[in-house]
């Protein structure tokens, strides 16, 4: 019987003849965390122009900031070089977040105890239609 997983692990087996990011630290190269939706319409590192290693990125459904949520980021942040987070909710979202929720969490993240000073903290909309972001003022 073949595995469900094996185009996967063939998928894998390719992808290894090729690897080349095998130097890279743990460390987050461009300074970001982003806490963003589980949705598979959500490039997280290609929507920020970004490259493996440049960021901690931190899914769930709604993109919302459960304790686990906080945890990583409080990691991240203490631990990993990140300096900056963004909270990525997004449009035609199957948990509906509101701007006022990622305001929250926003302001929870901010205000975490835990928390390293100086860490830059702000909410976007993501709009699954055109790719792009939108600025949640506070
Ligand atoms: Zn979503």
């Amino acid at each position: 019987m073949t595995s469900p997983f094996a185009d996967l692990l063939a998928a894998n087996r390719s992808y290894t003849e090729g690897f080349a990011l095998g130097d890279l630290t743990g460390l987050a190269a461009k300074g970001l965390g982003v806490l963003t939706c589980i949705d598979s319409r959500i490039e997280p590192l290609s929507m920020l122009g970004l490259q493996p290693g440049d960021a901690k990125i931190v899914r769930n459904a709604g993109a919302q900031l459960t304790d686990d949520a906080l945890r990583s980021l409080v990691v991240a942040a203490q631990r990993l070089s990140v300096r900056r987070i963004m909270v990525v909710a997004h449009t035609d979202c199957a948990m509906s977040p509101t701007e006022a929720a990622v305001r929250a969490d926003v302001e929870r993240l901010r205000s975490s105890a835990e928390m390293p000073a100086g860490t830059i903290v702000a909410g976007f909309f993501y709009d699954v239609k055109t790719g792009l972001l939108h600025p949640i003022d506070d």
